[in-house]
């Protein structure tokens, strides 16, 4: 079976928690303060390895006491770390949220992840039937260049293009499965996009902006679940009704089990159902990594 290699952030997220925001100039006593392993790299690479896939990360961390407990929190997951390098030119990636009121603030310190350079690709052991899962919290060129090399080795590349940024076409013609969410393909496409719309008209703006015709986009959909265009075929999986209690890291769920199902060779639409059962599953649990589900808890919903 294919290897899952992960190309992207790792961030701790300190959060705070407060009866109410400080305003400008002002400090509150918090009640709390909560550290939860996060980035979307890292999260994407926990979902895929707690489901069984042998999974790979690349990325940084920092030679600080955060870049410790990721690496310890990461390779307890059965991640390969041998390509997480530590480097002093600058700290672990972090973001400071803070939750008050029902709402958050969040400031993200890309720290360590800036610095993900195409070298750090380069040396990659990718093989025929490996999936290289790449999303928008590492510089481009570093992503280019790992899908280049991927290609290559005629591994199929997955890029989650968020937080969304505009992208050169240059990037999207490396791309085999492009997975994204409603707010993001609006972006990208440059439309405005809302709860309301019908598949169709999903499935149309998924058309349009795809590279070639051999591309496959999914657009997921919140309760609503996933719909996904390859080649010819539509597909359209329903959201599976769920008491959701924290959707953060829903998506990373989705694409770290995505992959973990492609490189088992599953074909996309049962591989699909699967990874919407397993986000289902994340977001009646609290945080990102510690919400993501075992094979066998998947398995049993379906
Ligand atoms: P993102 O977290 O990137 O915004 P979505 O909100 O579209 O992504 O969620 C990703 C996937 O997680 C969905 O396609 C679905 O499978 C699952 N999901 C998200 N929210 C819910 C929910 N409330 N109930 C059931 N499944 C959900």
């Amino acid at each position: 079976m294919g290897r899952v290699f992960v190309a992207g952030s790792i961030n701790m997220d300190v959060v705070a928690t407060a009866d109410r925001h400080p305003r400008v100039g002002e400090t509150v006593a918090g009640r709390q303060v909560l550290y939860f392993p996060g980035g979307k790299g890292a999260n994407q690479a926990v979902a895929a390895s707690r489901l069984g896939a042998r999974t790979t990360l690349i990325g940084r961390l920092g030679k600080d006491s955060f870049g410790a407990e990721l690496r310890a929190f990461l390779g307890d997951q059965g991640i390969d770390l041998g390509y997480v390098q530590e480097t002093a030119e600058a700290h672990t990636g972090t973001a400071i949220i803070t939750v008050a009121e029902a709402d958050n603030t969040i400031v993200v310190i890309p720290g360590t992840n800036a610095l993900v350079s195409a070298d750090d690709v380069s040396v990659v052991p990718l093989l025929k039937g490996d999936v290289a899962v790449s999303q928008f919290e590492i510089p481009l060129p570093t992503i280019a260049a790992f899908f280049r090399r991927a290609r290559s080795a005629q591994a199929t590349t997955l890029l989650n293009p968020a937080p969304a940024q505009t992208f050169g076409r240059e990037l999207l013609d490396l791309v085999d499965i492009l997975v994204l969410n409603e707010t993001e393909l609006g972006f990208l496409a440059g439309v405005e996009l809302s709860e309301g719309d019908e598949a169709a008209r999903m499935m149309d703006v998924a058309r349009r902006l795809r590279a070639r015709e051999d591309q496959t986009i999914c657009v997921t959909l919140g309760k609503r679940g996933v719909l996904a265009l390859a080649g010819l075929e539509e597909i359209v999986v329903s959201g599976r009704v769920v008491k959701a209690v924290d959707t953060t890291g829903a998506g990373d769920c989705f694409v770290g089990a995505l992959a973990a199902q492609l490189a088992d060779g599953i074909e996309l639409h049962a591989a699909l159902a699967f990874a919407n059962a397993a986000a289902s599953i994340s977001v009646q649990r609290m945080g990102a990594g510690p919400s993501m589900p075992t094979a066998a808890e998947v398995t049993a919903v379906l």
